[in-house]
């Protein structure tokens, strides 16, 4: 079972310095799990929203972002998991390669599952946790709004819950910088 073959299948290793991720990588339940959000400008500007399970990242790929505002459901769609060394990675993808443009580790932390089964809740398409990220906390919600096999990608919705961490305020706009180094979007996509 390798999880990883189809986001390996679609880069060259050699071209970009995106991690190839390590091939027995089958998680250590007893450590934390990671939470990364990576703004990401492809062909579309959208951030990746990123959960360790299983010794992969689960991911979802969000147009708008996160938002904090309960009232605000987020299109996300399901991707593609990608390998937990990818929560590391900031910096430039080649043109022409998969995904070539821009990224920036816009959150990084670790989440705790609100759920006592985590395979059951992605199953059954309502996954609850809290994050625990520098910019991003409290409790939050996906849930998935088509059932399998319907559509190629499994569509989910990205909601926070109320809690002390909701905010009206656009988290996006007021927190833009990168928490691995501080710089701006437009600063890591000019360092090539
Ligand atoms: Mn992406």
């Amino acid at each position: 079972m390798d999880s990883l073959k189809k986001y390996r299948s679609k880069r060259d290793f050699t071209v970009t310095a995106e991690p190839e991720g390590s091939k027995e990588s089958n998680g250590s339940p007893s450590k934390d799990l990671l939470y990364v959000i990576q703004k990401h400008h492809a062909s579309q500007l959208h951030y990746d929203f990123r959960l360790e399970w299983r010794g992969v990242l689960l991911s979802w790929a969000v147009p708008k972002g996160p938002s904090v505002d309960p009232a605000v459901k987020r299109l996300a769609a399901r991707v593609e998991d990608h390998p937990v060394e990818y929560g590391g990675f900031e910096g430039l993808i080649p043109e022409g390669e998969y995904g070539g443009g821009t990224v920036m580790l816009w959150d990084r932390g670790t989440w705790t599952p609100e759920v006592p089964d985590v395979d059951a809740a992605l199953k059954k398409g309502e996954l609850k946790f809290t994050l625990h990220g520098k910019k991003l906390k409290g409790s939050w919600v996906l849930v998935r709004t088509k059932g399998y096999g319907s559509s190629k990608k499994e569509s989910w919705l990205l909601i926070k819950h109320r809690d002390r961490y909701a905010s009206s305020e656009d988290v996006l706009e007021k927190k833009p910088l990168s928490v691995l180094s501080n710089r701006s979007f437009e600063e890591i996509a000019a360092s090539r």
